[in-house]
């Protein structure tokens, strides 16, 4: 049986308080990094749904080209047809030149309706694209700032793990070798969680009712105790009731 004092319990209590304090700080810490690449992801996304829109336009700039050259070309046909007119021989020859210059005629009206069609088409994506590229522009703003913010997050949480360390080093000092030893045994086994209060005779680790005997034992601090159900170490209530004012604000997570 290993024999504490109130004072070595709190201690470990306050060892206890660290150990949780820099694990929430290190889950923090790693949760960061993935902050940042969905942000990044984020914007990369919207970015490629732009470049899609630029080259949706350019495809439909280059078939409003395309319908303008073959507007030109039939243009330049029913020209020559029309100089031929005066020198044709016969009334049939006659015929069919006017209504080949009649199918061409058809023909860019025809063109001219899709160009027009177009034209309005392009108008409308035109306006489609500057709109996302001025939200983009916001969007990529807005995410370099959160990034800069979660930087700072960073840089200020690292800063309270290694302050954390330093003291639980210094804590780790204050508990005979033998009572530290078997804190880690115990950390290592609890899932990270050493020490907790009984409290009404309830163990707060894993809800259980201790023994009244055990209860009664525990409360006047003298020896190691167990929790008999989930095998932490415990301590009664009664000699920790400082404790939540030990930390000060800014800790509190
Ligand atoms: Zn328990």
């Amino acid at each position: 049986m290993l024999t504490v004092t109130k004072n070595q319990i709190e201690t470990l209590v306050q060892l206890q308080q660290i150990d949780v304090e820099s694990r929430q700080i290190r889950s923090k810490l790693d949760s960061l990094p993935g902050k940042q690449a969905q942000l990044d992801s984020e914007l990369r996304e919207y970015e490629s749904r732009i470049a899609e829109r630029i080259t949706a336009l350019a495809e439909l700039k280059k078939k409003y080209r395309a319908q303008e050259a073959d507007a030109k070309v039939n243009q330049a046909q029913i020209k020559k047809s029309n100089e031929k007119l005066p020198s044709v021989k016969t009334n049939k020859e006659y015929q069919a030149i006017l209504k080949e210059i009649e199918d061409l005629q058809k023909k860019n009206s025809a063109i001219e309706d899709e160009m027009l069609m177009s034209l309005e088409l392009m108008e409308k994506e035109e306006q489609a694209l500057a709109k996302e590229q001025a939200a983009s522009e916001k969007l990529r703003t807005e995410i370099q700032m959160e990034k800069a913010e979660l930087e700072q997050e960073f840089q200020k949480e690292s800063a309270r793990l290694a302050g954390l360390l330093e003291n639980w080093e210094k804590v780790c000092g204050l508990v005979p070798e033998k009572l530290l030893a078997r804190f880690h045994q115990v950390r290592k086994q609890s899932a990270g969680l050493a020490i907790v209060v009984v409290q009404d005779g309830v163990c707060k680790g894993c809800h259980m009712n201790i023994p009244p005997q055990l209860y009664n034992e525990l409360q006047r601090a003298n020896a190691l105790k167990f929790c008999p159900w989930c095998h932490r170490m415990i301590y009664w209530n009664g000699i920790a009731r400082s404790e939540p004012s030990r930390r000060s604000p800014d800790q509190v997570s």
